[in-house]
């Protein structure tokens, strides 16, 4: 497996991946990797016939005030990991080729991105939307693999796929899950024990409403007044939002429609902050 750490490399491989007439498929990531990012690259191996998965910590999705710096940074470990799961190229950048000194080009996605995670991370999918477009850019695929942890950004990808007629096909893959529930995240290891068990209230708020909606259960006030009840008898656990939206649009929806709603959650668990959702 080769990894590539400039953007002319990766554009020269991207060009030659094409003109051999190769299935190119990309997997972003922020490294850190757990099996929930593996199984992204072991779905992106069926459908193409090369991998590529990009490891860059991106600064313009993080504000100021949150954990860019210590974000967790493996480049080592993570490498091995794609290989293992059938990687085949690592694009793994510093963040002067990506923002050279002077940069001022951004992308805003001015709908989707607005609600949710857009209200407490103001600048956030900007920063996604701009780095997702640039690693289209720079390693031209025909599919990328995102995670259906992060729904929305899916919904803002999705969109912008679709605004910008990016010729990249965006496949969506289910969360994983520990054993216990709790959807893996990178963000997990910054959890205690304690914290860890509290976050577990998360995922089971989640699966109570995914039970009353298989026993019928329509009603969003009901469903986010049980879900936020769920939340709040954890001490450590400060919701942020719960909400129950169209999967596409994140416009809040008063009815579940089954396969088009989504309930997602967002809480501080202490200092960590954690999303999840589960598809009703
Ligand atoms: P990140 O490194 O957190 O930016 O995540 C990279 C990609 O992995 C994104 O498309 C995420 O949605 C996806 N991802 C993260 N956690 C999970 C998970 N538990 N299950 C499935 N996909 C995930």
């Amino acid at each position: 497996m080769q990894i590539i750490s400039t953007v002319a490399d990766m554009q020269a491989l991207a060009h030659e991946l094409r003109s051999q007439d190769l299935i190119t498929g990309l997997v972003p990531t922020m490294g850190a990797l757990h099996e929930g990012h593996l199984a992204l690259v072991r779905l992106a191996a069926e459908r193409a016939d090369k991998v590529i998965v990009s490891i860059f910590v991106n600064p313009t999705q993080f504000a100021p005030n949150e954990d860019f710096t210590k974000y967790p940074r493996e480049l080592e470990a993570d490498v091995a990991k794609c290989e293992a799961a059938g990687a085949d190229y690592v694009f793994a950048p510093p963040p002067d080729e990506i923002y050279p000194k002077g940069y001022s080009t951004y992308l805003t996605e001015e709908r989707i991105a607005k609600p949710l995670e857009g209200v407490s991370r103001p600048t956030h999918f900007r920063g996604v939307t701009t780095v997702v477009a640039k690693l289209f850019n720079i390693c031209r695929p025909d599919l990328a693999v995102f995670g259906q942890k992060d729904a929305q950004q899916v919904a803002v990808i999705q969109k912008m796929v679709t605004d910008l007629n990016f010729p990249v096909d965006v496949v969506v893959a289910p969360t994983l899950r520990e054993p216990d529930g709790l959807a893996m995240s990178s963000r997990n290891r910054y959890l205690t024990n304690t914290q860890r068990t509290e976050a577990l209230a998360l995922s089971q708020a989640l699966f109570k409403a995914r039970d009353m909606v298989a026993a019928g259960e329509r009603r969003s006030d009901r469903l986010i007044a049980e879900a936020t009840h769920i939340l709040s008898q954890h001490r450590r656990v400060r919701v942020i939002y719960v909400a129950l939206v169209d999967r596409h649009t994140m416009e809040p929806m008063r009815e579940v429609e089954p396969g088009r709603s989504l309930i997602a959650i967002a809480a501080w668990v202490d200092e960590v902050r954690l999303i999840d959702n589960i598809v009703l």
